[in-house]
C-alpha cells in the first residue's frame, strides 16, 4: 500500500524542519524523509576531538531575524568565542604579527569601499529584485574579484580583502557574485563589521543540535532517517517519491531542501524548468573546507589572516580542552588543501605561525559529500537576476526551500529556516 501525506518534506535541515513543524501546526500531515542518520544537515554538532565542535554552521546573531526568533522559542542560550588577543596575517610573500586592531584596520577601507553602495542596490534586504533592469543584470554579471580590482587598494590591503571574501565565499572569488556579498552587507545594515560579527562571533552554548533537536520535536511527525529520494514524479493528484529502497510515497505538495550543487541529484519528472536546471548544473560558488585542528598547549587567543592563495585563509583558537587549544581554520578550496592530510593542514597552519604543534585534526568533507556538494550556499554571477526568482517559485505541487534560495540572509541558518516558513506558507495558503 503507498503511504498518503499532505505534505512530504524532503530533508531535515533547518529549511526542512522549519517547514515540517510550520506545515503540521497548521494542521497537514506531513512526512519528513532525511538521506543522512541525523536532523540538522550542513550542521552538525559531533564529538571530535575531546569536546563537542560544530564540523558545519555555527554562528548566529541577533541581526539574523529567523533563526534568532527560534532561539528564542525555545530558550537557548548563545555563548561568544574567544576575542583574540593578537593577529597574525600573511600579505606581501611576509607574516607579519600585529594586534587584531592592526589586521581589522588594513581591511577596513577595501571592505568599506567594496560594499559601498549594499543599500543603494538592496535598500530593503529582503527585496532583493526591487531595483530589477538592465542595471541590476550588470552588477550581477560582476565577480567580486572583478569589483576588488576597481578599487585599487594598496597591494597589502588588495590581498587581505581578497582573503576575506575568500573566505566569505568558501571559494574563488573570481566565480563569487559581488551581489552575493552586496545583499549579506545589506542584511547587515550595510555594515562590514556587523556582517563580519554575524558570521563569526555568537554560537548556541548547547550546539546547533539544540536548536535542530528542538526544532524536529516540534514537529510531531515521523522523521524517516535513512531515506533517500532517487525520483519525484508529479501528476493530477500531487506527487509520488521514490526512495533508494523502492518506496513509494505520495503527496498532495513536495517540499524540497536539496543544496543547489546536488539538485541535479534526484530525477524530478517532468523536469524542473530550465533555470532551475541551469542552476544546478553551474551550482554555486563554495568549495572549500572547515577545519578543526588541536595543538598542543595553551594559547592566548589569536586570529590569523591571509590572502586568497593560502590553503588556509582565517583561522582562530576556539576551546582549551585539557592543556591544548583547538583552533577553527577555513580554507577556498578543497582542492588546494585535503585537510586528511595532515602534514599539508600542518604545512599550511606553520606558515602563520610555525611554533604551533599539530595534534590531531577533524573535518567533513561538505563539498565531496554527495548529499550536500558545498558548504554554505554563495550565489555566482548571473545567479541572482537569472535563478534567484524562478528558483523560489513552485513547480505546481513541488516546492523548493533551503538556504541556498532564502531571500535575506541566504547561506547561512537563517536563510534556512526563512526559505522553509515561506515554503509551508505557501502550501497553506493554496490549500
Ligand atoms: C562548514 C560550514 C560552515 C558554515 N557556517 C555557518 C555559520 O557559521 N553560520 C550560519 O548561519 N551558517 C553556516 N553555514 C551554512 C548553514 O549551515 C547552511 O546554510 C544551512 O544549515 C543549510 O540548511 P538547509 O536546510 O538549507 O540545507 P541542508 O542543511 O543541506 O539540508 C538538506 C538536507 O537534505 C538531505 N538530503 C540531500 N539529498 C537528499 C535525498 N536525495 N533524499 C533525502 N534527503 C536528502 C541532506 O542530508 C540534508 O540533511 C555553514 C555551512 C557549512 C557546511
Amino acid at each position: 500500500m503507498t503511504e498518503r501525506y499532505d505534505v512530504i518534506v524532503v530533508g531535515a535541515g533547518f529549511a526542512g524542519l522549519a517547514a515540517a513543524r510550520e506545515l503540521r501546526h497548521k494542521g497537514a500531515s506531513v512526512l519528513v524523509v532525511e538521506a543522512r542518520d541525523r536532523v540538522g544537515g550542513r550542521t552538525w554538532t559531533d564529538r571530535r576531538l575531546g569536546r563537542d565542535l560544530e564540523l558545519g554552521g555555527t554562528w548566529v546573531h541577533w541581526a539574523q531575524p529567523h533563526v534568532w526568533a527560534e532561539i528564542q522559542r525555545y530558550g537557548l542560550e548563545i555563548v561568544a568565542s574567544p576575542t583574540p588577543e593578537r593577529a597574525v596575517w600573511r600579505a606581501g610573500g611576509r607574516r607579519h604579527e600585529g594586534t587584531p586592531d592592526e589586521l581589522f584596520g588594513l581591511l577596513d577601507a577595501g571592505m568599506a569601499r567594496s560594499l559601498e553602495d549594499a543599500r543603494q542596490w538592496f535598500e530593503r534586504p529582503y527585496e532583493p529584485l526591487a531595483c530589477a533592469g538592465p542595471d541590476l543584470d550588470k552588477l550581477d554579471g560582476q565577480s567580486m574579484s572583478d569589483r576588488i580590482d576597481e578599487l585599487n587598494l594598496p597591494p597589502v590591503e588588495d590581498e587581505l580583502v581578497r582573503g576575506m571574501w575568500a573566505l566569505n565565499f568558501n571559494g574563488p572569488i573570481e566565480r563569487g557574485a559581488v551581489t552575493q556579498a552586496l545583499r549579506w552587507c545589506a542584511a547587515a545594515s550595510g555594515s562590514w563589521q556587523l556582517l563580519f560579527e554575524a558570521c563569526g562571533t555568537y554560537k548556541l552554548r548547547a550546539g546547533t543540535r539544540a536548536l535542530a533537536e528542538a526544532m524536529a520535536a516540534d514537529i510531531d511527525a515521523e522523521i524517516r532517517l535513512d531515506t533517500t529520494v532517487t525520483r519525484i514524479e508529479q501528476g493530477a493528484d500531487g506527487v509520488v517519491v521514490h526512495t533508494s529502497s523502492g518506496a513509494s510515497l505520495t503527496a498532495s505538495d513536495v517540499v524540497v531542501t536539496l543544496p543547489q550543487n546536488i539538485l541535479g541529484s534526484v530525477d524530478f519528472r517532468p523536469a524542473l524548468s530550465a533555470v532551475k536546471q541551469l542552476a544546478a548544473e553551474e551550482g554555486q560558488t563554495s568549495e572549500g573546507v572547515k577545519i578543526w585542528i588541536r595543538v598542543r598547549g595553551e594559547v592566548r587567543p589569536f586570529v590569523f589572516f591571509g590572502g586568497p592563495d593560502e590553503p588556509l585563509t582565517y583561522g582562530q583558537a576556539e576551546y582549551t580542552v585539557d592543556g591544548d587549544t583547538i583552533l577553527v581554520a577555513f580554507g577556498p578550496q578543497v582542492s588546494r588543501l585535503d585537510a586528511s592530510d595532515r602534514a599539508a593542514v600542518t604545512e599550511a597552519l606553520h606558515r602563520y605561525v610555525p611554533e604551533l604543534d599539530v595534534i590531531d585534526i577533524e573535518w567533513h568533507d561538505w563539498a565531496g559529500d554527495p548529499l550536500s556538494g558545498e558548504t554554505w550556499g554563495m550565489q555566482r554571477p548571473g545567479q541572482l537576476t537569472k535563478c534567484l526568482h524562478d528558483l523560489q517559485t513552485p513547480e505546481e505541487h513541488v516546492h523548493l526551500a533551503g538556504s541556498d534560495y532564502a531571500t535575506g540572509w541566504a547561506g547561512f541558518i537563517d536563510g534556512a529556516i526563512e526559505s522553509g516558513v515561506k515554503a509551508a506558507r505557501r502550501i497553506t495558503a493554496n490549500r
